[in-house]
């Protein structure tokens, strides 16, 4: 639920945001005072979320952005700042997965596309990013892994997507000492298993949805509001003397490396 409006003036870039976890962070925010700037691969689903949250009377705005594509974050950047005139938060929460099966059975080709589009287009992003942001005088980085980054038991068939994930935490902390040096703090969080449409096969169910639960000590699926809430917390001030962490947002899933 939103506490106001503690982001008030400030500017989010929230990619991947038209469906999910990245809409309902980006709804967030937008409730939490700031514009924001949403995007995705689609211009259609770009025009729907936009309409959906400006009808909620949110200050939105939105872009066509494949995070890989060099281009198309030159221009998410590049709109952000003609239309709002900096930026103070990014949210990088674009992802795929290419592979579902054995590790040892994903060609070359979708282990790189794996690589490219969840660390090293969030890497590209943050090192894009970050100078307009120190410009700002700080600001703040939430990257989004996964619970797949920590356990590879309960989803073993996803094991390129979950290790991409694993070095986005690391990426997190080898990140921390020159945000700082900006006054950015960066974090990262890790949702378990939340109801949205990439996991839509193992919820939709009623079957499938009450064996998968059984793991889950909360006995069910995260919402994405629920990612949204903490997004919401590390991006503020309440959150001034944290840098580095991982928040995992579960429901009490394993989550030791
Ligand atoms: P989702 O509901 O399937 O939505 C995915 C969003 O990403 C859509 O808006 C899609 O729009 C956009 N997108 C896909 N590829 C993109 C790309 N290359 N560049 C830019 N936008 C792209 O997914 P989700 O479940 O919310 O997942 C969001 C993030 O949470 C991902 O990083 C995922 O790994 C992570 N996560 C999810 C779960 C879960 O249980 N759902 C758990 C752990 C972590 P277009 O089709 O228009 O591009």
């Amino acid at each position: 639920m939103s506490t106001g409006k503690r982001f008030q003036g400030k500017v989010a870039i929230v990619t991947a945001s038209t469906e999910g976890i990245g809409l309902a962070i980006a709804k967030r925010l937008a409730q939490d005072g700031a514009h924001v700037m949403i995007s995705s691969r689609k211009q259609k689903k770009v025009d729907a979320a936009v309409d959906q949250l400006r009808s909620e009377g949110l200050s939105v705005s939105g872009i066509v952005c494949h995070v890989a594509k060099e281009e198309h974050r030159r221009t998410l950047i590049k709109e952000t700042l003609n239309k709002y005139g900096g930026i103070d938060i990014l949210v990088s929460n674009a992802a795929t997965n290419t592979h579902y099966g054995p590790l040892l059975s994903i060609s070359e080709s979708g282990w790189d596309k794996v690589f490219e589009v969840n660390l090293k287009a969030t890497f590209l992003l943050v090192k894009e990013i970050a100078p307009y942001i120190e410009k700002r005088g700080g600001g703040s980085i939430v990257l989004v892994s996964s619970i797949a980054g920590f356990n590879f038991d309960i989803l073993q068939f996803i094991g390129a997507y979950g290790t991409s994930k694993t070095a986005m935490i690391g990426l997190t902390k080898a990140l921390v000492p020159q945000c700082a040096q900006m006054n950015i703090r960066i974090n990262c969080i890790a949702p378990g298993l939340i109801k949205t449409k990439m996991n839509a096969g193992l919820w939709k169910n009623p079957d499938t949805y009450e064996e998968r639960i059984k793991g889950i000590p909360m006995n069910r699926f995260g919402q994405p509001s629920e990612c949204a809430g903490v997004v919401s917390f590390l991006c503020s001030e309440d959150a001034s003397y944290i840098t580095g962490e991982t928040i995992v947002i579960a429901g009490g899933l394993s989550s030791r490396l």
